[in-house]
């Protein structure tokens, strides 16, 4: 078992090297047949889409069911409560925090100074539409909780729920069957979980390979500058911040977290989407000792509100777009730019490219120019699949501190060698 495990995690990892290898040599084979049809829009297309299609068809059954046995295990209404403001707490601070590095590291590398625009490939920007904090409150009632769970809906999902959970620990011993049947659901989901993993090393491959040879290297180079930028921030906050925090809070050695997350990273990275990488994620935590408690309800919470990747590359695109405009921005308005940006974490979705349009949410809000994303917008992909893997990785960092907190970490299974190798 041990050793099949750890074949698949090196597998995945195989795959995506081998995909980015694949990917740069197919960008230099002209189009044709064999390379359009075949490879890209047949071979890669089915294995790729097929993978994250089959994750994501666990995503709500999975979502839903491991929230309602989480909350139903909960008999101290008072600690899911607890929990709640914490991991809100945990998730806007990061956010916040996530912004302002990536505006001070712009700040200091001055990405957009000196840019020849006429050498950047611009699309159309896509604007995002604006929404106000009181209706995305109000947007997390379901009114018909088979039409949230229908659409998946994740806010929606979260409170229905949640709501299901408390009632089933509220009425205690009538509620029993009913929680006996979600906890043995649960583990059938668990287990398709692992069943579909096994076909991600050949997943992972082709939708790298994809991106790669869609975009090539040129591209990439003229906003190089940028991409630094971002990616910079990316580190800082996924070694620095996390690693801090996780001491500060938990007082956890860091080394059983980053082993373990290195199988979710192979799925964030190559699906650039947080919603679709759940299964994963909350498969890992609760392998690394999390009760399920904890992890039901911070992982599926974090894939839908908490994005710090995607507010680092907010942050760095208005510095970069304010810069080759050259537009000043005072510092009122960079204190817009961090508010703005938090609140679009909340508001983007788990899924690719969705970042991309929130961010004419806070482009507006300091006055710049929307035509900016079409400048940044071919390279998006490449810097999705980054921060899409700091997304969750805030997500598991802050399920660990809450985990550690409540006593809901099981810390013999996390400084298990066994747990360690998988
Ligand atoms: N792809 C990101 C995620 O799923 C969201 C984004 O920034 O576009 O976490």
């Amino acid at each position: 078992m041990n050793k099949k495990k750890l074949g698949l995690t090196s597998k995945i990892f195989i795959g995506m090297i081998l995909g980015i290898l694949f990917g740069l040599l197919l960008s230099k084979v002209p189009s044709g047949y064999l390379k359009d049809t075949i490879l890209l829009g047949g071979i890669l297309k089915i294995l790729g889409s097929g993978f994250i299609t089959a994750i994501k068809m666990l995503v709500v059954p999975l979502v839903f069911i491991s929230l309602v046995c989480g909350a139903s295990a909960m008999s101290d209404i008072k600690k899911l409560g607890r929990i709640g403001v914490k991991t809100l707490g945990f998730y806007l601070c990061t956010t916040a925090l996530a912004v302002t590095i990536a505006l001070i590291i712009a700040k200091v590398v001055n990405p957009g100074v000196g840019i020849d625009m006429s050498n950047i490939v611009t699309s159309d920007p896509t604007i995002g539409e604006k929404q106000s904090l009181v209706d995305i409150i109000l947007a997390m009632i379901p009114s018909n909780p088979i039409a949230s769970l229908a659409s998946g809906e994740m806010l929606q999902i979260i409170v229905f729920a949640i709501l299901t959970g408390v009632a089933i620990s509220i009425i205690g011993e009538k509620g029993q069957p009913v929680k006996a049947l979600f906890e043995s659901f649960n583990e059938v989901c668990m287990k398709m979980v692992s069943i579909v993993m096994l076909i991600a090393p050949y997943g992972v491959f082709a939708l790298i390979s994809n991106t790669f040879a869609t975009i090539g290297f040129s591209a990439m180079w003229s906003l190089a500058k940028y991409m630094f930028v971002v990616l910079f921030a990316l580190l800082i906050q996924g070694t620095v911040v996390y690693s801090g925090l996780l001491k500060l809070f938990s007082g956890l050695k860091l080394k059983p977290f980053y082993k373990k997350y290195a199988k979710v990273a192979a799925v964030t990275f190559s699906t650039s989407s947080s919603n679709a990488s759940l299964p994963v994620t909350i498969e890992a935590m609760e392998e690394i000792g999390v009760h399920n408690s904890v992890a039901s309800f911070t992982l599926p919470l974090g894939a839908t509100i908490n994005m710090d990747g995607t507010a680092i590359m907010q942050g760095a695109a208005c510095i970069f777009i304010s810069q080759i405009y050259g537009i000043d921005l005072g510092i009122s308005q960079l204190l817009t730019i961090v508010l703005t940006a938090t609140l679009a974490s909340i508001g983007t979705a788990g899924v690719p490219g969705v970042g991309m349009i929130t961010l004419s949410m806070v482009l507006t809000s300091v006055g710049l120019p929307l035509e900016g994303i079409g400048i940044i917008m071919g390279i998006d992909r490449i810097l999705d699949m980054c921060r899409t893997t700091i997304n969750v990785m805030g997500d598991c960092a802050c399920t660990l501190v809450v985990s550690k907190q409540e006593n809901e970490l099981d810390l013999d299974k996390y400084y298990s060698e066994k747990e360690l190798a998988k």
